[in-house]
């Protein structure tokens, strides 16, 4: 049987650590070990969207930047991800409530696990690094986005249940540690986790240009 994965929240891993999920080190990602139900980590499960297939979509996005130290040369690297704005849509996982449907979503995004780039976004990278490409992902999907070191060209980690990453800014100050370049174009992109960002880290999040901060709702309505 494939192991099954879990997307747990770094402020949820000590719940998810008592029901027995254990922590895999490599992919870095909590998952179910063998001989647990995974019924038992429900919230948790990872929805399956076909690798190519987009789940995301929206008429504008933005690039964000900041630095992390490699884990193999220790160097400071530029790593790069993709945020997605208020009412991008996203369409409903498999064994979900309107499971094929795309929905509004009020709030911005993070996009994590990407599997598949539109060219809109993929152009919009190229314009930053050359470093964020695909890679293959042990224990977990055939390839997937990855930043790679800018010295010594190393694979670097996500975001992930372990926190602390440049990406997961906990305070207002560490959102100021990420850039964000605006682009008004539209974007598609099929990923395995997004993570909202809340308004406070958002709006902290620092402008390459002037960029629009829209106003938060917090809804979610169906589009089609
Ligand atoms: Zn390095």
């Amino acid at each position: 049987m494939p192991r099954v994965d879990l997307r747990v929240h770094f402020t949820e891993k000590d719940e998810a650590k008592r029901r027995g999920a254990r922590w895999g080190a490599v992919a870095r990602l909590w998952y179910v070990p063998d001989g647990l139900d995974p019924a038992l980590f429900a919230e948790w499960l990872v929805p399956e969207p076909s690798p190519t297939e987009p789940n995301i979509r929206c008429n504008r996005f933005y690039v964000a930047t900041g630095l992390e130290p490699c884990w193999k040369c220790v160097a400071p690297s530029r790593v790069f991800s993709l945020v997605v704005p208020q009412g991008h849509d996203k369409r409903q996982p498999k064994g979900e409530p309107l499971e094929g449907r795309w929905l509004r979503y009020e709030h911005e995004a993070m996009l994590w696990r990407v599997t598949w780039l539109s060219d809109t976004a993929l152009a919009a990278m190229k314009e930053h690094t050359a470093n964020y490409s695909l890679d293959e992902s042990k224990g977990y999907l055939p390839t997937k986005f990855f930043n790679h070191c800018e010295h010594c060209g190393a694979k670097q980690r996500e975001p992930g249940s372990a926190g602390g990453h440049v990406f997961q800014p906990e305070t207002h100050e560490a959102a100021q540690r990420v850039t964000l370049h605006y682009y008004n174009r539209p974007m598609e992109a099929s990923c395995h986790y997004d993570d909202m960002l809340t308004e406070y880290y958002f709006h902290g999040m620092k402008r390459a240009d002037d960029a629009e901060v829209p106003e938060q709702a917090r809804l979610r309505y169906l589009v089609e």
